[in-house]
């Protein structure tokens, strides 16, 4: 997956970083402040904000007043910046060609570890709350029991099956923590 972020970077004429930076603010419109940003990347706070002057300087990303702190800055894309993270989306990389050609039920379950070892991580305090569905305050698991599309999504009003989980929608909204375990526990026992 490195080895597939260094080519989009690559393609793209940014370094990985960077990219790493577009694909985390798309779809988040109002953006994000450069504290949350360099703690999704996992990076210190002046590399994150080298990475941001950069994207500006190519007019990928915009720095606007927060509106939650007037004497910080939320960063988002541009038109530009969503247009190649868009356009980087659709390449299709070598670990994803090869995740593909596992059997089906082998991708439901790397999807479900993947969620679990998130999650674990999350609880661990290692990483920001990701948007994933057992976080968010739309999702109720196993509204369906016994169903092909066993959960269901508040937001859009639909059924969907483990397959369609989702680790990073953007229409995902963050339950308070009470809520979060509850979904867990219901999630677990599904
Ligand atoms: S809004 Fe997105 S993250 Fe939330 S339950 Fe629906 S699909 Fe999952």
């Amino acid at each position: 997956m490195r080895v597939d972020d260094w080519e989009r970077a690559k393609q793209a004429g940014i370094n990985p970083t960077q990219l790493a930076i577009l694909d985390l603010l798309e779809g988040r419109a109002k953006g994000l402040g450069v504290k949350d940003i360099a703690a999704h990347l996992g990076v210190s706070q002046p590399t994150a904000t080298d990475s941001i002057n950069a994207l500006d300087r190519k007019g990928l990303v915009e720095k606007l007043p927060s509106p939650a702190d007037r004497r910080a800055v939320a960063v988002r894309l541009t038109a530009d910046g969503a247009a190649l993270s868009r356009k980087d989306d659709a390449m299709d990389g070598a670990a994803n060609q090869a995740m593909g050609a596992l059997p089906v039920e082998e991708q439901e379950r790397l999807l479900l570890t993947m969620v679990k070892l998130i999650r674990e991580l999350q609880e661990a305090d290692a990483i920001p709350i990701q948007r994933m569905c057992a976080s968010c305050k739309y999702f109720a698991p196993f509204a369906h029991p016994g169903a092909a599309q066993p959960h269901h999504c508040r937001f859009v009003d639909a059924a969907f099956g483990q397959r369609e989980l989702r680790i990073d929608c953007r229409d995902h909204e963050i339950a308070d923590p009470a809520a979060r375990a509850a979904t867990w526990d219901a999630f677990q026992a599904g």
